[in-house]
């Protein structure tokens, strides 16, 4: 269990499918078990961007269960809110796949959901995940401007509904993303760490990290993605949440980190020096979604290459508990009773830079 093994190299497929080989994740199951495999395809951005699960890995995962008799799998993905999973199945080399091997898509944003309570809080969660027999998450080792990080816990957020996910940002994201992990087990995790953006959840600064990493413990791959990203495990909450609620466990001095090729140099050894972002100090967010707060600390970021966030004098508010309050400058459609506020729901990067720009 308090394992993680790595494959380094720059060949997504080979890599994973090696990495399958030495951990052999199905060994003694039904061959008849319903399959799913969870990438994170959280928009419609190609893997060198550094946002979304390399389909070589996805296919490497494919092969790998299908050579051994396991021919049960589904894909299954709900893009983030504003964007189309389908868009993203098909510009992420996902359709291809599909066809190739005749494994269908599965858009969870048509899915119906079922509402389990934990602890008193009620989560709803796409139906089809409750028809698997394996869940094979294969999130990316990624920066989340929220969060500061994302991978296996976080990636769970896929399989909610887009109300759910809104919702998830009212109750402060942590905890529902720790209970939501409580309900949810994952079976399996293949986090790419080949190319992911250290800094935004949507890609577009890619790091060569050139690492696959196979585990079975969540919490543990998610320590391990902090320390990656240059931060320590307590700094991001929702993995001590999870290990509380029994998830996983954290990365250990003794923690087993086995690099499978021999050859390969330390695969330990990459930290990221994360960058300080200090116009992130004018944004006064209050239960912002994912994509809308990301769209608009991503403008702000190009703003500031320009030299241009000086300019902007108050106080940007961004966020759903802001709906029918007054203020003075506001990004997105809850901020509409706003002096002055950029619509959308959410808007673009470039809308949000034209609006300040203006
Ligand atoms: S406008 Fe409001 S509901 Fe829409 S994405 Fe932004 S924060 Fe979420």
């Amino acid at each position: 269990m308090s394992k993680l093994y790595i494959a380094t190299g720059t060949q997504p497929k080979k890599m994973t499918i090696d990495l399958l080989e030495r951990i052999n994740p199905i060994k003694g199951k039904n061959k008849e078990i319903k399959i799913g495999i969870k990438p994170n395809l959280v928009c419609a951005s190609p893997a060198e961007e550094g946002a979304t699960t390399h389909p070589e890995i996805i296919e490497g995962i494919i092969i790998y269960l299908t050579s051994n008799g396991f021919n049960n799998i589904k894909i299954i993905e709900g893009a983030w809110v504003g964007d189309s999973t389908k868009r993203a199945y098909k510009v992420c080399g996902y359709e291809e796949i599909s066809k190739k091997y005749d494994i269908p898509l599965i858009d969870l944003k048509d899915d119906m959901f079922v509402t389990k309570s934990y602890k008193g809080m009620e989560l709803n969660i796409c139906k089809t995940v409750f028809g698997l027999d394996f869940l094979i998450n294969v999130p990316l080792i990624k920066g989340h401007c929220q969060t500061k990080i994302t991978c296996a816990l976080k990636n769970l957020k896929g399989i909610i509904p887009d109300t759910e996910k809104r919702r998830f940002h009212t109750m402060g994201l942590h905890k529902p993303i720790a209970y939501l992990n409580a309900i949810i087990r994952q079976d399996l995790i293949i986090a790419d760490g080949i190319c992911p953006d250290p800094y935004f959840e949507e890609g577009g600064r890619p790091k060569k990290l050139n690492r696959i990493v196979a585990g079975f413990d969540p919490v543990l791959m998610d320590s391990y993605a902090a320390k990656i990203l240059g931060y320590k495990t307590e700094d991001i909450k929702y993995i001590g949440l999870a290990e509380s609620e029994g998830v996983g466990k954290t990365l250990e001095s003794d923690t087993e980190i086995v690099n499978i090729y021999e050859n390969a140099s330390a695969a330990d050894d990459i930290t990221i020096v994360q960058k300080e972002k200090k116009y992130l100090n004018m944004i006064e967010q209050a239960d912002a979604c994912s994509a809308c707060y990301s769209n608009l600390v991503n403008a702000l970021e190009r703003l500031d290459e320009s030299g241009f966030t000086e300019n902007i004098a108050d106080q940007i508010c961004i966020g759903q508990a802001y709906r029918g309050y007054k203020g003075i400058l506001g990004v997105g459609d809850c901020t509409s009773c706003f002096e002055k506020y950029m619509p959308g729901c959410p808007p673009s990067v470039d809308d949000i830079i034209k609006f300040f720009t203006e």
